[in-house]
């Protein structure tokens, strides 16, 4: 296809408002792009390399206006370039109004001179010429290459050539609009596009099987080893979310590093980041784990941890840290430590996991690896979600991340099926009038806390709720020292206190319950802290309970 052709194309595209109507010209275009169809289904999203190549031309805007003055005379500079785009706001219109073409130069010969023609070819093996070059003097290379490519273009060309170089089509067409348009064109259906496109992460060849081999094509895509898909998002969530979802939640440490999907070919294993560039050479001692401790094929998604010499989790910024290293890997390693953290298996010994569900997938990870894999707690009881939040933040991690245990992989996908616990939005601030002796190595601490909230306009107090999580062992001996000359009596376990001390308790929600004498629950109580600044008489009211538990 010639690239002026796709160029009046796309620039219907771009003028056409409706959804629908740019469905029917993007399937229009497919139709007729012949042995173009797969470089025509990326540069239509703006894209020259499919989705699973990380591969990035490396040219940033200014160098792009560079090419772009030279092409246009030497009457234009790439100052005047950013002026106009800073006047006109878009760099195709600028491009389009520039009088490009006609000069003379090393690359405006070559095997096309004479024939002045772009093709949707041409353009695409100039962009990945400009992609590989390397080494010093590449800079050079890939301005003289996209002046050639100006230098020939007609304006219209040049408008989406601009905008095609720089990432931004902005001609309404993403990843859903080339995924109806497929189905259209080839008479599929859009499920199986979509799942094909999920499974393979390139538009291009989807499009070319649909084309070519229909519907029972499409089902034959596979994941590949070496081709990275993406990554399933997680949507914020609270336990009550998930429990009032499923039947049980599948609850896991939310670790707080940087994403990894690991493919391991049987002999060696590459890393990729969740914006799917290749971080294997950054990773040294991940890769090193893995390969010693798969005996088949696998595709794994985790998250790799900075950890001190203990092996605690070190803030993010750590690991992102490294993944920028691209030299002295070898110190950088000595100074931050890293670990694979695995939570997931997609692909295991030739064998395709995606529609597996997640507890049958995480059992594969376990049999696969011996170490480093995410510990999930399959639950319906809700104590034992907070009990396994607590220990992940007792132990420095982000919190927890809540799994539905029957659900698929879905790439790309921030559906429901996994919640980030949203951190508490409201806290409220409650008076301790009463605590329970804890257990075990707490046995000599009070460990539970009742809290209650201020009678509005009133005297006295009316209890909400029980808290126990969210405290460190050193909390606890402080509290327990700040409480106990203020226990009024005990029975058992419990012991009442005088309202002396104000904690401020995060929560999911509140809710109407006949356990506790204000007629309302927490659910989910967490300690924050003490609040020091407040005596009982300022804590919250029962007003403001009522209020948030209808907000
Ligand atoms: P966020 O970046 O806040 O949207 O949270 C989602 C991210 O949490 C994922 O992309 C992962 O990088 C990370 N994460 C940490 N632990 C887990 C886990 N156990 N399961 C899934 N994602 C996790």
């Amino acid at each position: 296809m010639e690239f002026a052709e796709f160029a009046e194309r796309a620039a219907e595209m771009e003028e056409e408002p409706a959804d629908l109507e740019t469905v029917g010209l993007v399937g229009e275009l497919f139709a007729d792009a012949g042995g173009d169809l797969d470089v025509v289904a990326r540069f239509v999203q703006g894209r020259i390399f499919p989705a699973h190549d990380g591969t990035k031309l490396d040219i940033g805007p200014s160098l792009c206006y560079e090419a772009l003055a030279r092409a246009a005379g030497p009457n234009v500079t790439a100052d005047d370039v950013e002026d106009r785009l800073a006047d006109v706001g878009e760099i195709g219109a600028v491009t389009e109004g520039l009088d490009l073409g006609g000069q003379q130069g090393l690359a405006a010969f070559g095997e096309d001179a004479g024939d002045d023609g772009l093709s949707v070819s041409d353009v695409d093996s100039e962009l990945r010429n400009l992609a590989a070059a390397e080494g010093s003097g590449s800079t050079d290379t890939k301005v003289d290459t996209l002046f050639g490519l100006f230098n020939r273009a007609e304006p219209l060309e040049a408008r989406f050539l601009a905008r095609l170089v720089l990432g931004e089509m902005r001609v309404g067409v993403g990843e859903g609009t080339v995924r109806d348009a497929i189905g259209e064109a080839f008479d599929v259906p859009g499920a199986a596009v979509e799942r094909a496109l999920q499974v393979s992460n390139d538009c291009g060849l989807v499009a070319e099987i649909a084309r070519d081999d229909g519907e029972a094509g499409l089902e034959e895509v596979h994941l590949d080893v070496g081709r990275p898909v993406k990554a399933m998002l997680a949507q914020a969530g609270t336990a009550v979310d998930a429990l009032e979802e499923w039947d049980e939640a599948a609850v896991e440490t939310k670790y707080d590093g940087a994403r990894v999907q690991v493919h391991y070919d049987g002999e060696s294993a590459r890393l990729f980041s969740r914006n799917l560039e290749d971080v294997t050479d950054p990773l040294p001692e991940v890769v090193e784990f893995v390969e010693s401790e798969l005996d088949v094929p696998a595709i794994l998604d985790g998250e790799v941890v900075a950890v001190d010499d203990d092996g605690d989790p070190l803030p993010f910024q750590e690991i992102l840290r490294r993944f920028r290293r691209k030299h002295d890997v070898a110190a950088a390693r000595e100074d931050v430590a890293v670990e694979l953290q695995a939570f997931d298996c997609l692909h295991a010994d030739g064998e395709d996991l995606l529609d597996v569900p997640l507890v049958e997938r995480h059992d594969r990870l376990t049999d696969l690896l011996s170490a480093g894999v995410s510990e999930l707690v399959v639950t319906d009881d809700p104590d034992a979600i907070a009990a396994k939040e607590e220990r992940a933040l007792e132990a420095g991690h982000e919190g927890i991340m809540l799994k539905n245990p029957a659900s698929a992989y879905t790439p790309g996908n921030r559906g429901k099926n996994w919640l980030k616990r949203k951190p508490d939005v409201e806290t409220l601030d409650l008076v301790v009038t009463g605590a329970e002796w804890g257990e075990g190595r707490r046995a000599n601490l009070l460990g539970t806390f009742l809290l209650s909230a201020r009678v509005t306009d009133g005297e006295g107090y009316e209890t909400i709720g029980k808290v126990a999580t969210g405290i460190t062992d050193e909390e606890l001996e402080d509290l327990h020292e700040r409480l106990e000359p203020y226990v009024l009596s005990e029975s058992g376990t419990e012991v009442d206190l005088e309202p002396a001390v104000v904690f401020e308790v995060g929560y999911e929600e509140i809710q109407r319950s006949p356990t506790y004498s204000s007629g309302y629950a927490l659910r989910f109580p967490r300690f924050v802290t003490v609040r020091e600044d407040k005596d009982p008489e300022d804590a919250d009211s029962l007003e403001r309970v009522e209020r948030l538990a209808d907000a």
